[in-house]
């Protein structure tokens, strides 16, 4: 029998070739597999279902992520797949695998985090699993959420000309992230030293306790605007333009000059000596949401603090970045054959 590596096919290839294999049976199911969640008819609305699991050692290391804030984040990225499609979350199910390293007051440390971000996305725990785990801890929270039928947003409804606009600002997770694994470093070489994460604790928290952006939900909707299409930024703008662009079939032209990147994020990337702008693009784990709306509709959400404008969609397919200099880029999507 044939033998095909995962790595030949990559995390979306992969997922591509199990959704050809099914088909959907039942009229309610509008959509499956393919968008940030799958969507219901409920008859007067829309429910949505998202689903994401967090692996120790894949996605979190426990030697510097607090459980608590673990807790939160799996919450978290799940509240963002709901808000991607426009849609409020409204309850979730947590199932989790233990390894026996943790203990019961470590499990409640977790579920403090997950108390937390209850309260402040306002969604109800209704149930879940647990399991022991013989390869560490593993935490999957499904996530549902309701919107109106006129109001969805899915990947694929962008329209030349529309703009493309992002929440708050990239690459900061990403930074984050290496500061961690700096100082992990730097603490097993030296066991002594004492971590000092003041200076970068905004990228550090953007890192271990991500926020779903639901407030923009409700900004869109006292604005009355109903993006043309919508994703959440988990994997790096440049392969989630990428999603929106080819499931939309249009191409997007994008300008480096307007990436929301906070000056602490661009002081990082020097001290890595990594672009601020590759960074924004590839990094990952962001979890803001990146959105087009009709031209007449922008003027409508142009003062809304934390959204930006980075750029519109095209007639050509191609997905560009227009670069400081004037000379374009062709933007590829990177990270996808990492399979998470
Ligand atoms: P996101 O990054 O928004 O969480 P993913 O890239 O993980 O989205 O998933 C894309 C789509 O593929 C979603 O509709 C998801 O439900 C579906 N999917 C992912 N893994 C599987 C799987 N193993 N079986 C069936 N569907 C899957
Ligand atoms: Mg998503």
């Amino acid at each position: 029998m044939e033998r095909t590596e995962l790595n030949a096919l990559g995390e979306f290839g992969l997922i591509d070739r199990i959704k050809s294999k099914f088909t959907t049976q039942n009229p309610e199911t509008i959509t499956g597999i393919g968008d940030d969640a799958a969507v219901i008819d409920l008859g007067d609305k829309y429910m949505l279902i998202s689903t994401d699991m967090l692996l120790e050692g894949i996605h979190f290391d426990l030697s510097y992520a607090p459980l608590r804030h673990l807790g939160y984040k799996a919450v978290a990225v799940n509240v963002s797949d709901i808000a991607a499609m426009n849609g409020i979350a409204k309850q979730i199910t947590v199932s989790i695998g233990l390894s026996n390293r943790i203990s019961v007051e470590a499990v409640d440390e977790i579920y403090e985090g997950i108390r937390f971000a209850c309260e402040d996305y306002k969604v109800d725990l209704i149930g879940g699993d647990t399991s022991a785990s013989r390869s560490g801890l593993i935490l999957s929270i499904t996530a549902t959420g309701l919107v109106d039928k006129d109001k969805i947003a899915y990947r694929n409804g962008a329209k030349v000309n529309d703009i493309l606009c992002v929440t708050g600002d990239l690459g900061a997770a990403y930074f984050g992230l290496q500061i961690l694994e700096r100082e992990k470093q730097e603490y097993l070489a030296n066991p002594n030293m004492q971590p000092d994460l003041e200076e970068k604790s905004y990228l550090v928290g953007k890192q271990l306790k991500p926020e779903a952006r639901a407030d923009i939900i409700h900004e869109l909707a006292e604005a009355g605007v109903v993006p043309t299409s919508m994703i959440d930024i988990s994997d790096g703008l440049a392969s989630e333009i990428i999603h929106l662009s080819t499931q939309s079939g249009v191409g997007a032209l994008i300008f480096e000059e307007k990436l929301p990147i906070e000056d602490i994020t661009m002081l990082t990337a020097s001290e890595f000596n990594i672009s601020p702008i590759t960074a924004a693009l590839n990094g990952g784990e962001d979890y803001q949401l990146l959105f087009t709306v009709k031209q007449a509709d922008f003027d409508k959400i142009k003062n809304v603090s934390d959204i930006t404008p980075i750029g519109y969609m095209t007639e050509d397919k191609a997905v560009e970045l227009v670069l400081k200099s004037g000379a374009k880029a062709s933007i590829k999507a990177q990270g996808w054959n990492h399979l998470q």
